[in-house]
């Protein structure tokens, strides 16, 4: 996901150009806003962390883009490509580095297992809509 701070600051295109030139192929794809109830829908594994109310109130503050990716190892490879949760921490050149404010605000989400990627692409996607 492209999240509400970076779809704010226009920097959908610059993050789609960096996922392109490392190799991902785009399988689904759509820009939406979603409810609060349905971002805590999607981030239920942090139900019980502090930052829950924060995180899902900010999901739900505007639109996102949503996409399903494919590569080879692509959770790790997209992991290595965002950087770290917390901008301050991530490497120069990563995705969050250039554009994410915040560890609450960090401009993209990625999957952190093959399991969960496909879980959250069947959250946003149909069938129909994965190409
Ligand atoms: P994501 O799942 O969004 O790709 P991540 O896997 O790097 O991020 P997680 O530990 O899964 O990090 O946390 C999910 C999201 O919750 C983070 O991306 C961030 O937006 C938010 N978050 C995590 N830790 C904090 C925190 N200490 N304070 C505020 N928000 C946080
Ligand atoms: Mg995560």
């Amino acid at each position: 996901m492209i999240k509400p701070d970076a779809v704010r600051a226009g920097n959908i295109g610059n993050i789609l150009q960096m996922v392109n030139q490392a190799g991902f192929r785009i399988v689904a794809m759509k820009y939406l806003h979603i409810t609060k109830t349905q971002a805590e829908k999607f981030y239920e594994v942090h139900k019980e962390r502090p930052f829950y109310g924060e995180l899902t109130e900010f999901m739900s503050s505007g639109p996102i883009v949503a996409a399903i990716l494919e590569k080879d190892n692509a959770v790790s490879d997209f992991r290595k490509l965002i950087g770290a949760t917390n901008p301050a921490q991530a490497e120069e050149g990563t995705i969050r580095k250039l554009y994410a404010a915040s560890v609450g605000e960090n401009a993209v989400h990625g999957s952190d297992s093959d399991e969960n990627a496909a879980i959250e692409g069947n959250f946003f996607f149909s069938g129909l809509e994965q190409f």
